[in-house]
Parts: C-alpha cells; sequence; structure tokens
C-alpha cells in the first residue's frame, strides 16, 4: 500500500481516515504579445505550445526549468487550508495581524 505523507507538516497521512490533498503549480514564462499589431493571442500560446513539445521531446530535466516547471505536493487538510489562504507564502504577520487574539 501506498503511504503519503504531507509535504509541509511530514506527518503521516492514513489513507482510510485522513483527506489528501494534492497541490500542483505550473510555473511558466509569460509571453507578452508583441505589439506589432498584428500579432494576436493565437501566436503566443502556439509559441509556449512549442516549448511545451519541445520539453517533452527532451529527456533532460534540467532544459527549461526557468521556461516551464511543474511542481506537485501532498498535503494534509490543515495544511491545505494554510496553503489556501497563503499560496505564495507571504509574510503571514502582516497579512493576518488584524485577527491576532
Ligand atoms: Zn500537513
Amino acid at each position: 500500500m501506498i503511504r503519503y505523507s504531507c509535504d509541509l507538516c511530514k506527518r503521516d497521512l492514513d489513507p482510510e481516515h485522513d483527506l489528501r490533498y494534492v497541490v500542483k503549480i505550473e510555473v511558466y514564462a509569460a509571453f507578452d504579445p508583441t505589439t506589432d499589431g498584428e500579432e494576436d493571442d493565437r501566436d503566443h500560446l502556439e509559441e509556449i505550445q512549442d516549448i511545451l513539445e519541445r520539453l517533452e521531446d527532451s529527456d533532460s530535466d534540467q532544459v527549461g526549468d526557468d521556461v516551464y516547471q511543474q511542481l506537485r505536493f501532498d498535503l494534509c487538510p490543515e495544511c491545505r487550508k494554510k496553503f489556501a489562504r497563503n499560496p505564495l507564502a507571504r509574510e503571514a504577520a502582516k497579512v493576518f495581524d488584524f485577527s491576532s487574539n
């Protein structure tokens, strides 16, 4: 049986009792549409598509990490709540100060 553990708090998740949440993060370079006039969104989507296809062809994990990156995490319900509140891990103190005490 596959055992999962939370990637944030590291506690083991019991598949029979604990809900497990999967967080998938896609980070990819944004290609701003050029202002040439004739270009439209379709062109830069194709450009991204080309890059993704090239990445799929490539065997190297190193290629394109700064162009396209996919991350996957398993989270327990508590950590999922924390993540949903602050997905970019911004300074929690400032954001949530008003609710302390
Ligand atoms: Zn957790």
